[in-house]
């Protein structure tokens, strides 16, 4: 048995599903509490709050360009001309 496709079809073991609060199949069978959202903790752990799934993910983006990109800004030595 190699360990790519012909494994995969092994994998019959639910792990997640389909969570109450947020829709997402994040919900762990075994833990009692959805990956995504935190349920059923009152709490939204994953700063996730219902019905703002797309301004979290806005969010996400945001902070990834401002965090990224070319992060040595220090100043160049002027050059002798
Ligand atoms: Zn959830």
């Amino acid at each position: 048995m190699t360990k790519g496709t012909s494994s995969f079809g092994k994998r019959n073991v639910k792990t997640h599903a389909l969570c109450r609060r947020c829709g997402r199949s994040s919900y762990h069978l075994q833990r009692q509490r959805c990956a995504a959202c935190g349920f059923p903790s009152k709490k939204n752990t994953n700063g996730f709050r219902e019905g703002t799934l797309a301004k979290s993910q806005k969010k996400h983006r945001n902070q990834q360009s401002s965090s990224g990109g070319a992060s040595s800004t220090a100043t160049v030595p002027a050059t002798k001309s």
